[in-house]
């Protein structure tokens, strides 16, 4: 679990700030729920069988001797939310969120075990066009951020019934072959086979360009509507690229599913990842309503900010990345100085300025180095003279400009000198 510090989070605002107002263009309200849930809740959301529910979650009892989860996921707890509050007898819902979430998994490059997500939930989308919608929402946002060398990458995992087939069909196959397995994917024969197309390991990639396919398995209702999804890609002129051994991690996936990946990220290469949960909110007590989301990895989503911004330092990742610089620096020294310099830098901020204080009393040289290392656009000089004579001296120092002298309760001239681009 790390600590983030303020030069970090910067740039996380930046990045919030952002989407907070690509939902709201699309018409997504935020949604905040507790980071702590009943376990009951993950283990019947996202499934007994899955990685997350059966190696990686954080559970106690807690004083009441219930067993307590911190979220892993938030998907299952805006479900929760939706349907204990009632909100789908309104009508279907677009919702955002973003925060922790916690899995025991082990910490890497890309991986922590409190780490960040920004996710949508759309429950109530039915349409094969509602997934375009949502996959386009991810790839604007993150075109939006100017991050580049993303691909998305698209499967369908079919009904239910499609994958009960599939799951039939590559039991058999894989069976035969169970000596050619890893010792984890022998595991999940029997548990969780749909996973072992997802593994990690060589060997077993190489025994699997053989395996049979999901697509192979769909039914013609379900290839239908995946090809629409495609078309409907197509037409938003969106590049993607069909990979058929997407499968995603929880069990609550149906039909479409994707994820965008950067090839800047090495192996934790996921930057977002999402799709249909027509099942899930049946089963988590609801009427049957088909859904769909996606959730994008904030540390990992940095980490490709930074390197778009490096491949290309005019573009809008840099903007984003870039600090900023306070609009003055105020230079003082001496008492009567000092204290005339801390009641402008008051007023000043209270006009919604950035000023820094030099809080030093070294001399006026040092001062204006720090000024300069601070980038600030203005330096504002306070001596004992000034002070004496109830004005203030700005010196421009990262634009060409004049120097001026104006009184301390000119306020007014001061701001707009300061605002002068
Ligand atoms: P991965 O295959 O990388 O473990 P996942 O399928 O478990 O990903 P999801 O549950 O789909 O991930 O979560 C969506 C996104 O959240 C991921 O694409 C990734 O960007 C981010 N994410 C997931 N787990 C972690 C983690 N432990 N640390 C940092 N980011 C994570
Ligand atoms: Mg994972």
């Amino acid at each position: 679990m790390v600590d983030l510090l303020p030069e970090v989070l910067r740039r996380w605002q930046a990045v919030e700030a952002e989407a907070r107002q690509h939902f709201r263009c699309a018409g997504f309200g935020e949604i905040r729920t507790p980071l702590l849930e009943t376990t009951d809740l993950f283990c019947r959301g996202i499934g007994e069988a899955t990685d997350v529910v059966g190696k990686e979650m954080y559970s106690f009892q807690d004083r009441g001797d219930r067993s307590c989860t911190l979220r892993p996921e938030g998907t299952a707890s805006v479900v929760r939310a939706a349907l204990q509050h009632g909100l789908l007898s309104q009508g279907a819902q677009k919702l955002w969120y973003a925060g922790p979430m916690f899995r025991y998994e082990r910490p890497q490059a890309g991986r922590q075990r409190q780490f960040h997500q920004i996710g949508v939930e759309w429950l109530g989308a039915e349409s094969a066009r509602s997934d375009v919608e949502v996959i386009a929402l991810a790839w604007d946002l993150l075109a939006r951020l100017g991050v580049g060398g993303l691909e998305l990458e698209v499967n369908s995992l079919g009904s239910p019934e499609d994958r009960q087939t599939y799951r039939a069909a590559l039991v058999q196959w894989l069976e035969q072959r169970s000596e050619a397995l890893d010792p984890d994917s022998q595991a999940r024969l029997s548990t969780n086979p749909l996973r072992i197309l997802d593994t990690k390991n060589k060997d077993t990639q190489a025994l699997l360009e053989e395996a049979p396919t999901l697509a192979d398995a769909l039914s013609s209702e379900s290839r239908e509507r995946f090809e629409a999804v495609q078309q409907g890609l197509c037409t938003l002129g969106i590049p993607f690229r069909l990979n058929p051994r997407l499968v995603r991690g929880l069990d609550y996936y149906s039909h479409t599913a994707f994820e965008i990946t950067s090839d800047r990220l090495g192996a934790q290469a996921t930057v977002c990842g999402g799709g249909r949960y027509d099942g899930l909110i049946a089963q988590l007590g609801g009427a049957a309503t088909p859904a769909i989301g996606w959730a994008l990895g904030m540390e990992r989503l940095l980490l490709v900010l930074e390197a778009s911004a490096q491949a290309d330092p005019d573009g809008t990742a840099a903007g984003l990345v870039a600090g900023s610089v306070p609009d003055a620096y105020i230079v003082n020294r001496g008492a009567q100085a000092s204290a005339a310099a801390l009641a402008l830098a008051r007023e000043l901020r209270g006009k919604g300025l950035v000023v820094e204080l030099d809080d030093s009393g070294s001399a006026f040289g040092k001062q204006f180095k720090r000024a300069d290392r601070r980038e600030a656009r203005w330096a504002l000089v306070l001596g004992d003279e000034e002070a004496e004579r109830r004005e203030v001296r700005l010196k421009p120092l990262q634009q060409r400009g004049e120097e001026s002298v104006i009184a301390l309760t000119a306020m007014a001239a001061i701001v707009e000198t300061l605002q002068t681009p």
